[in-house]
């Protein structure tokens, strides 16, 4: 791969192998394990495994290798990763880099299943973790201290959109070694270049925009070099949460269109927040282009597009939020996120259900909002979709 290349070429061609076949299309080397020519030619791969020798797919694998270097290449990592779902990714990069003692900070607004990594994972294991709202950067300042090991984030949170200021809190980090671990799924590899902003981990659940179609369970880890092969590999070849490669084809092929989808389902959300925003029937629209969010500053500082996820608060709480979701014909019911189909949740009653609803008001999620992932479909219809649904309110 040329370093001139821009992110498009990246995405078609970064991490190909080709097989003595020549083929265009990536293959699936759907196998467990690799044969060696000697005895001796075993010994010394376990010795130490060159950049394109494998002993496992536990381990790695061709396919797996091509997903990873092409992340990698896109996101502009040193390395990567790849796991088995997101989760995976995420257990694995706290996991891999925490021991008993340590202190960690991570904001409070975050997935259902990594709040309960944090919290009630990590802690088991004598990690202690201070929660902050992650747009308050005094909140950070006062929690972040000299022992502090990692910070945990979401760049957007979900399902509220909130956006972190990235710098500022690798900075205050920074100041005191500790590392800067930022799930950065809803500002996916083509908004935000965390990286670049002071993260020095980046997490993606490939389940979401990188597959795009709703099909397998994959995630990735990336960072630099010596903590990715000498911090997080370790940990996950031996505990088990690798990549199936066809799953790893699926995200392959997934990032050669992963530009052209995410710009056009970006698109559809900033003219569906356009179009719903002052919308009778809704208190809020939260889109983090749109200019009624409250960071609609920073979101434009640190992204280049707002992403696919749009929350709306409906007036009249949850018996209005499911007339709403109950009036909808193109759009899905779903928990899932970053599908070519448009997909609506209710997170107070699903995503969200299990922290109750003192922590949930707290958070900013109440009984009235929903949370709309936009999809490929025409804007027109989607609009006309979601204000036929209002109307049934
Ligand atoms: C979906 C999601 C995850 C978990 O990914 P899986 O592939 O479902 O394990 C983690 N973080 C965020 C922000 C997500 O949206």
């Amino acid at each position: 791969m040329s370093q001139d290349w821009k992110a498009r070429t990246r995405a078609v061609h970064a991490g190909t192998r080709r097989s003595q076949y020549g083929e265009t299309s990536e293959a699936i080397f759907l196998t467990q394990g690799f044969v060696y020519d000697s005895a001796e030619a075993a010994e010394a791969r376990f010795v130490e495994a060159g950049a394109d020798e494998f002993v496992y797919a536990r381990y790695g694998n061709p396919t797996v290798a091509m997903f990873e270097d092409r992340i990698a290449a896109l996101e502009g990592a040193e390395d990567a990763f790849a796991t088995a779902s997101g989760m995976a990714a995420v257990n694995g990069a706290l996991m891999s880099l925490l021991k008993a003692g340590d202190h960690v900070v991570s904001a409070r607004a975050l997935f259902g299943s990594c709040l309960y990594i944090l919290e009630e994972i990590l802690t088991r294991y004598g990690v202690e973790v201070s929660f902050v709202d992650g747009t308050d950067l005094d909140q950070w300042r006062a929690a972040i201290r000299p022992d502090t090991r990692a910070v945990f984030l979401e760049s957007i949170s979900n399902p509220t959109l909130e956006v972190i200021d990235l710098p500022a809190v690798a900075e205050m980090a920074h100041a005191v070694g500790a590392t800067v671990i930022a799930d950065n799924v809803f500002a996916t590899p083509v908004f935000q270049r965390s990286l670049e902003l002071g993260a020095d981990v980046v997490i993606y659940s490939a389940t979401k925009h990188i597959d795009g179609q709703g099909r397998c369970l994959g995630g990735v880890v990336l960072g630099r070099r010596d903590y990715i092969r000498k911090t997080l590999e370790p940990y996950l070849k031996h505990t088990g949460g690798a990549l199936s490669p066809f799953n790893a084809w699926v995200m392959l092929k997934g990032l050669e269109t992963l530009e052209l989808r995410l710009a056009a389902q970006a698109e559809t959300a900033r003219c569906l927040a356009e179009a719903l925003a002052g919308h009778d029937k809704l208190a809020r629209v939260l889109y983090p282009f749109h200019p009624s969010h409250p960071q609609h500053d920073l979101a434009r500082a640190q992204m280049t597009a707002g992403g696919t996820v749009l929350s709306l608060e409906i007036a009249g709480g949850k018996e209005a939020a499911f007339r709403f979701l109950d009036g909808l014909e193109i759009v899905g019911i779903s928990n899932n996120l970053g599908d070519a189909k448009s997909l609506v949740t209710h997170p107070a009653t699903t995503t969200h259900q299990r922290l109750g609803a003192e922590v949930r008001a707290a958070l900013g999620i109440g009984d009235g909002l929903v949370r709309l992932s936009v999809g490929l479909e025409d804007a027109g219809d989607l609009i006309a979709d979601l204000e036929k649904a209002l109307a049934a309110v």
